[in-house]
């Protein structure tokens, strides 16, 4: 038997997180208000450089707020990637608007030159709307999501939104810390470039509140629109009046305490995960290159091979858990009707990645341990 079992991607709580939540606990504020929340807000925002943030319950809720506070409409088109999380596209269904799948570049995220393509050949622009030829829908928004902590090329895709007046919503859920270190958006962080930023605190994300999110901006009208459609739109606090449709997406002060004592090591924990991706290197194992013009906080590490069903069940056999990346979105059932423009990178990328372990709590020791098991699989092929 093997020695121990290496996980994926797992929380490291090994800061003030006890201390914070058994306070949390003491004071007996342990529900959607209570001191941490703003705590945690205010970090947060402070961190990304932004002037407020707006806590919720999880990513995919900070997305479904932010696609409301920036108004899209149902029936109207939304520019998404298909190679990500399922989360980063359901809240464009939530609100009744329609996704239109997009290939991804060399950085795994949306493609700007196919973007581009799409709204010069198949829309047509009368200086104020986009309109899908197709479908003669209106096309009003995008959501470009920051894979596994590599940034998509903001300044290609903030020309291109700007020149056809689409709003820019960044799921920046797995990107927390990755920021440009050069050009136009020189010290911008993920999520705080577009128009509105979402981070998610999920147990597998670079920190953890157990599940949880947080939506940012440069405009702190919409994080204040966010939290006041967080709170069941409530206008009166006494009388508990609602003149619209709200939602119970607002993070609880447990929550928030946990999040502000990962907060807290969130450079160390991308110190850690910088060091293991340069180790895994060292060993001979070649990952996907993050961008060169960023700071990446090397949430997830990526392995090409051929053989990637081959490499899971052989890492799996000797304790060790990896996976693929997501099932193309526009190939999932729910979406199987939706329009997709010229898929092929993702297609390609889909059947070679393996993420391999890259928690912040992994040792050098296992880290030597994968490379030495992916080293084998490799001599067992030929
Ligand atoms: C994790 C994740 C989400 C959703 O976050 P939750 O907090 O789990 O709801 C959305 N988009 C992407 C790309 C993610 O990785």
């Amino acid at each position: 038997m093997e020695k121990q079992f290496i996980p994926l991607s797992v929380p490291n709580l090994k800061g003030n997180e006890l201390a914070y939540v058994t306070e949390a606990v003491k004071t007996e504020w342990v529900s959607t208000a209570g001191p941490y929340i703003a705590d945690f807000e205010k970090a947060a925002a402070d961190y990304v450089h932004v002037p407020a943030a707006c806590a919720c319950q999880s990513g995919t809720a900070g997305l479904h707020l932010a696609l409301k506070v920036l108004g899209i409409q149902p029936g109207e088109e939304v520019l998404v990637p298909t190679l990500t999380f399922v989360a980063a596209v359901n809240p464009v269904h939530y609100i009744g608007a329609d996704p239109v799948f997009m290939d991804c570049d060399d950085t795994l995220t949306l493609d700007p030159k196919k973007l581009k393509r799409f709204c010069e050949e198949e829309c047509e622009f009368d200086g104020n709307i986009l309109k899908n030829k197709t479908s003669c829908r209106k096309v009003t928004a995008l959501v470009v999501v920051h894979v596994f902590g590599n940034l998509a090329d903001m300044e290609e895709i903030m020309s291109l939104a700007g020149t056809y007046h689409l709003k820019v919503i960044e799921d920046a859920t797995e990107a927390l810390g990755s920021c440009y270190r050069e050009g136009a958006y020189e010290g911008r962080y993920a999520g705080t470039i577009g128009d509105i930023g979402v981070f998610s605190f999920n147990g597998n994300k670079i920190i953890t509140t157990g599940g949880g999110g947080m939506v940012v901006s440069q405009n702190p009208e919409l994080t204040e629109r966010c939290r006041f459609l967080s709170t069941q739109a409530k206008k009166d606090t006494v009388y508990f009046v609602h003149e619209e449709i709200g939602y119970n997406y607002r993070m609880t002060n447990l929550q928030a305490a946990l999040g502000l004592a990962q907060l807290e090591q969130l450079e160390e924990f991308i110190r850690i995960k910088k060091e293991n991706y340069e180790l895994y290197q060292k060993e001979g194992i070649k990952l996907l290159p993050f961008r060169s013009d960023i700071r990446s906080n090397y949430w997830f590490y990526s392995y090409l091979t051929d053989n990637r069903d081959g490499l899971i069940r052989y890492l799996e056999q000797h304790q060790i858990q990896s996976r693929p990346v997501w099932k193309l979105i526009h190939t999932l059932k729910p979406y199987a009707e939706s329009r997709a423009y010229q898929i092929e990178k993702a297609l390609w990328y889909y059947d070679r990645i393996v993420n391999i372990p890259c928690s912040s709590n992994l040792e050098g020791e296992s880290v030597k341990r994968v490379a030495e098991r992916i080293h084998s699989f490799l001599k067992e092929q030929t």
